[in-house]
């Protein structure tokens, strides 16, 4: 630590607190930032008012194929790669910008989240150790997460073939995917940008 700038670290405990207010799990921290275990622990009782919850992270990259997971996923991964790639996005900037912006469109939907910020943080680091990877479907063309090496000629989203569950389950969850499927489909990442702005005004 004693070779770190004081601005450097000033700008690690501002995210570390930018995350722990978002819901991040200790291990997001401490892989995302230089600080100490003791200091980070420290951080997240004074901002959460409680000590961080033990045990491990989400491990399997099933959870984000399966369907519901999987529609929500995907926005957060379309939001995310879109700030990195056409907005010039740094990694963990673009990571908590695309939080805040698949929050707030789920809110505007008046539809729940979800993936959690750590959930999320996993997707990526997924994405970055190439097991998952974006798919377009053959159907609707927007981009889905999938296993890696999934044959792409014949895919098919779960929005365009949602499985087959008999009854109300069924439609309740077809509603509650039509909210971040449409956003996945026709909102560019331009009009989350201008969205989130106008939000920043609103309560600057
Ligand atoms: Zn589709």
């Amino acid at each position: 630590m004693a070779d770190k700038s004081l601005v450097t670290e000033m700008h690690q405990v501002q995210m570390a607190i930018e995350l722990i207010e978002l819901g991040a799990r200790l291990q997001v921290l401490e892989t995302e930032t230089d600080l100490s275990r003791a200091r980070l622990i420290k951080l997240y009782k004074e901002v959460r008012g409680m000590s961080p919850p033990k045990g491990m992270l989400p491990f399997s990259t099933d959870w984000f194929i399966t369907w519901l997971p999987n529609i929500h996923s995907s926005l957060f991964y379309n939001i995310y790669q879109r700030l990195i790639e056409d907005h010039d996005c740094e990694r963990m900037g673009a990571f908590v910008r695309a939080f805040r912006l698949y929050l707030e469109q789920l809110s505007l939907e008046s539809a729940e989240p979800v993936l959690g910020l750590t959930r999320a943080w996993t997707l990526v680091r997924f994405f970055e150790s190439d097991l998952l990877e974006l798919c377009e479907c053959t159907s609707c063309q927007a981009s889905f997460v999938v296993h890696a090496h999934t044959p792409a000629q014949s895919f098919v989203c779960g929005i365009c073939q949602p499985p087959s569950r008999a009854g109300k389950t069924r439609k309740r969850r077809e509603a509650a995917a039509h909210a971040p499927a449409r956003q996945a489909d026709q909102l560019t990442i331009t009009a989350l940008v201008e969205l989130e702005e106008a939000a920043d005004r609103r309560s600057a």
